[in-house]
This record gives structure tokens, C-alpha cells and sequence, in this order.
């Protein structure tokens, strides 16, 4: 999923369909799946007209600017970005609110942001678990319990990390939660889709990541 969607691409004054889009970025094999990933966790606006998703030209075109931009800028271990204000910052009290594994075994944790209060979000890699419990507190971690030969605390072991993926069976992926999921209340974006496993890689080293950028 790393790669770059050249705005220039995009018509400020129509309205794309999420198949629109895709058509756009055929040859990045962009997916319908990654741009309603976008505008279900990456806070790009889109409205429903009938059962169709669309999305304005010109939000769609700044979203893949600054989306562009943030690639260059890689948030260290601790920071989240907030769509809402930009910021880049450690949550709220350095604190989780709420730690999940996604299907496609990464983790995402939920926080708020500390500058305007919004619930800001972001994914670490599959074996993340234990640096997270270690900078963040974290308020609910419903991972716990699901690998039940992690001590959290004491790391005597280091085990861990090379036989997690092998030992975890698929079925105790926590994919059946409610949709209530989240506690904090204002909820503008759109109910989950279910299928997150087009997003969870955000992972290529800055070093890497610069072989895209066009100059
Ligand atoms: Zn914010």
C-alpha cells in the first residue's frame, strides 16, 4: 500500500466513485477495498448518494497530497497523526484507549489526540505488542488473553516475537467484536466495512519509502 496516487490525476470539480478512483490508479492496482479504507480510517470525506460512495474531486485530490506529504515524514514509534487537526503527537496522557488485532494480524491502537480531542488511531506491525505496553498505558488491550504465554510485564523472555504468528491459531482473531466498538461518542465517519486487511501496511522504511517519491 505504499505507494504514491499522483493527485494530478484527479479533477477538482466532479465526484468519483470509489471505481472511478481505481480506474484512475489501474496501473498501482489501487483497490475499491484501500479507498474505502481511506475514508473509514484515514478520514477521507465521502457521502453516499444511493448505495454508491462517492467522493468529491477536490477532497479526494488534497487527501492524496497530504497523504503524499506524511509519507515523507514518518511518525515515530509513539506518535499517532490526527486527520482532524493534523497534529503528530503522542495520545492523550500517553495513553491506548484500546488495542486490537486486525485480521491481517497487525495491531491498531486508539487514542485521543491531545490537541483537539479526537479520536486519532494508528496501526504498528504484527509483533508490536510488547514496545507498546512498554511506552504507552494501555487501557484496554484485547489482546490479552489471546497469547497467553506473553507476560507483559516482566520480559524475561523475548521468545515471543518469532512464535506468535506460527502458534496463533486464526480463529482467536478478534473479528467478531460488536460494532460499538469504540467508546468515545462522536462518530462522523462511516460504519466499518469489515475488510481492513488492505491497509495494514504502512511499514516500509522511510529509506525505502523514498525510492517512490517523485522528484
Ligand atoms: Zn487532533
Amino acid at each position: 500500500m505504499s505507494k504514491n496516487y499522483d493527485p494530478r490525476l484527479i479533477k477538482s470539480y466532479r465526484s468519483y466513485k470509489t471505481k472511478d478512483v481505481c480506474r484512475l490508479y489501474k496501473s498501482k492496482k489501487l483497490h475499491e477495498q484501500t479507498v474505502r479504507g481511506w475514508v473509514k480510517d484515514d478520514g477521507l470525506k465521502a457521502f453516499w448518494h444511493g448505495k454508491t460512495l462517492y467522493i468529491y474531486g477536490a477532497v479526494l485530490k488534497q487527501f492524496l497530497t497530504e497523504r503524499n506529504n506524511q509519507r515523507k515524514s514518518p511518525l515515530a514509534f509513539n506518535q499517532f497523526r490526527c486527520w482532524k487537526c493534523k497534529a503528530m503527537d503522542a495520545p492523550l496522557h500517553n495513553t491506548v484507549e484500546k488495542l486490537i488485532r486486525e485480521r491481517n494480524k497487525s495491531l491498531r491502537a486508539f487514542g485521543v489526540c491531545a490537541s483537539c480531542g479526537h479520536e486519532i488511531k494508528r496501526l504498528y506491525k504484527a509483533d508490536a505488542e510488547q514496545e507498546i505496553l512498554r511506552i504507552f498505558t494501555v487501557k484496554h488491550n484485547e489482546l490479552v488473553g489471546l497469547s497467553d504465554s506473553v507476560c507483559s510485564a516482566g520480559g524475561t523472555h523475548i521468545e515471543n516475537t518469532s512464535n506468535q504468528a506460527v502458534s496463533e491459531p486464526p480463529e482467536i482473531v478478534p473479528s467478531d467484536d460488536p460494532p460499538k466498538t469504540t467508546s468515545t461518542s462522536d462518530k462522523t465517519h462511516i460504519k466499518p466495512v469489515k475488510n481492513i486487511a488492505s491497509i495494514g501496511t504502512t511499514h516500509i522504511p522511510p529509506t525505502q519509502l523514498s525510492l517512490f517519491e517523485p522528484l
